[in-house]
């Protein structure tokens, strides 16, 4: 493939550009959901193509293609030199490009059972009988549903980067939905939407449905008849992957290099954060410490190296709440005068690479989730994310849970349903007093990060796990 790549990059060189790279991949998907012991949805595809950048200027020009031949991918350079000059027509001054290792490398995603050499029956088997008993164990509804993802990708430069890739990722999940009078309940596993991994069928296995399968599907019936989540200001204690949904938009968000810089402002914003206030701003309590690590092995956002060849690495982002640090590419770490973090990457071959989070997790502290209840005189402990919103500055939110539980005297003595919490973000992470240890730190992973126009989708991964909130108003509703 490597050849392929040649051409078009000689091309858009040979055009004017000063600089090129490209990518070509093949990607393979497959897509299995279940509801009610039946199959609603298989869908399997493959893919195959070359999305090629020129730098001209400052300005980026991207072009892709299906087509492989050699005329095809001649034209596909020149095109990405004709935009990339069109955009650098719009004066502005020339802006720095960050340097970065030329390698050739190869790497492979470890895992022990690619998912695509699994029969898809065995696959179909596993949503079917979970999503079957659930229904007998009276839910209204049960869903179930698998994806998984074989990517292979050459990458090259005009520098003399030659980069394989081939990123395997697996996820799914399970939920069970109860419908009452005039209302419904859900209760998911492992989380709202699945979780996803970097690895093979062995992700799934390692999620055991069969042993939640009674909880969920008993939850979500008895969500129906609980009491409402208690109005006030109180201790809320989120469970991991809330917590990280929660990194997620409040922090992941905010610290993109191309939001902060507003180059990004179209699709959910730009971000409160002022790059002037690197290493001073107080983004949380001093139990905060934030990396982005892209190395994590199983975490979802792990490779070796990003789209624009730069190698995977660990940031600080938040130490000691503190905020050290951002996500960026080359051209934006550049012009921030940040060392360049690896953090580019695009949805398939036919769109422009861009940041995106990589591992953006909380590290653990030294509690134990049970330590927290029992510390707690009067709070909520929150499971499983149902809804969100946050403002395009990433900085009031509101986020409504699966279900609660009510704690009192260091005892959770109640179910509570519907329960919600709103915050600020840095006094929101400035309460945060107590968190829990590397024995309950999940890689929790989100298959599904919109960013970009047009709207590109990220895989991105979020170590957490379960903390304490102090002081934070619960049970809004509306
Ligand atoms: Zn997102």
């Amino acid at each position: 493939m490597f050849e392929h790549l040649e051409i078009a990059i000689d091309s858009a060189i040979d055009s004017g550009a000063k600089y090129s790279d490209a990518r070509v991949l093949i990607s393979k998907s497959r897509s299995i959901a279940a509801k009610n012991g039946e199959i609603e949805n298989f869908n399997e595809n493959e893919k195959i193509g070359i999305g090629i950048r020129a730098l001209v200027g400052s300005s980026w020009g991207f072009y892709s293609t299906y087509d492989l031949s050699s005329e095809s991918l001649k034209q596909a350079g020149k095109k990405s030199f004709e935009i990339a000059k069109a955009s650098a027509m719009v004066a502005g001054e020339e802006l720095p490009f960050a340097d970065v290792p030329v390698v050739e490398d190869t790497y492979t995603t470890p895992h022990e059972e690619n998912p695509f050499s699994v029969s898809s029956s065995e696959q179909i088997d596993l949503l079917i009988s979970s999503t079957e008993k659930m229904k007998k164990l009276g839910s209204s509804r049960a869903f179930g549903r698998l994806d998984f993802w074989d990517t292979e990708k050459w990458f090259a430069s005009s520098q003399g980067h030659k980069i394989y890739q081939n990123i395997i990722e697996s996820g799914g999940g399970i939920s069970s939905l109860s419908v009452g009078d005039g209302e419904t309940q859900i209760r998911s596993y492992p989380q709202s939407f699945g979780e996803y991994r970097t690895g093979g069928w062995e992700v799934i296995k390692s999620f055991e449905f069969e042993n939640h399968l009674d909880r969920l599907a008993e939850e979500s019936q008895r969500l129906l008849v609980a009491p409402q989540c208690p109005q006030g200001t109180m201790d809320l204690i989120l469970e991991g992957s809330q917590l990280a949904l929660q990194i997620h938009e409040s922090v992941g968000h905010a610290i993109e290099l191309d939001r902060i810089l507003g180059w990004e402002a179209a699709y959910a914003g730009t971000s409160h954060l002022d790059l002037k206030k690197l290493n001073k701003h107080k983004y949380g309590s001093e139990l905060m410490n934030i990396v982005a690590d892209a190395t994590l092995p199983g975490a979802l956002a792990t490779f070796k190296y990003d789209d624009e060849g730069t190698p995977a690495q660990r940031v600080d982002i938040v130490k000691e709440g503190i905020w050290t640090g951002v996500l960026s590419g080359r051209d934006s770490a550049a012009v921030a005068g940040v060392p360049p973090g690896g953090m580019v990457r695009a949805d398939g071959f036919g769109r422009l690479p861009m940041v995106r989070m990589t591992n953006v997790g909380l590290l653990p502290g030294d509690s134990s989730l049970d330590e927290i209840i029992e510390a707690t005189d009067e709070g909520i402990y929150m499971e499983t994310n149902r809804s969100w919103s946050i403002d395009d500055l990433r900085l009031n939110f509101q986020f409504g849970c699966e279900v609660g539980w009510l704690v009192k005297n260091g005892k959770i003595i109640d179910m509570v349903k519907n329960p919600t919490y709103t915050g600020i973000t840095p006094e929101f992470w400035g309460n945060m007093d107590m968190l829990s240890g590397e024995e309950e730190w999940v890689f929790w992973g989100t298959p599904n990060c919109g960013k970009g126009q047009p709207s590109q989708i990220g895989h991105t991964g979020h170590p957490a796990s379960p903390a304490r909130f102090k002081n934070t108003r619960i049970g809004v509703r509306g």
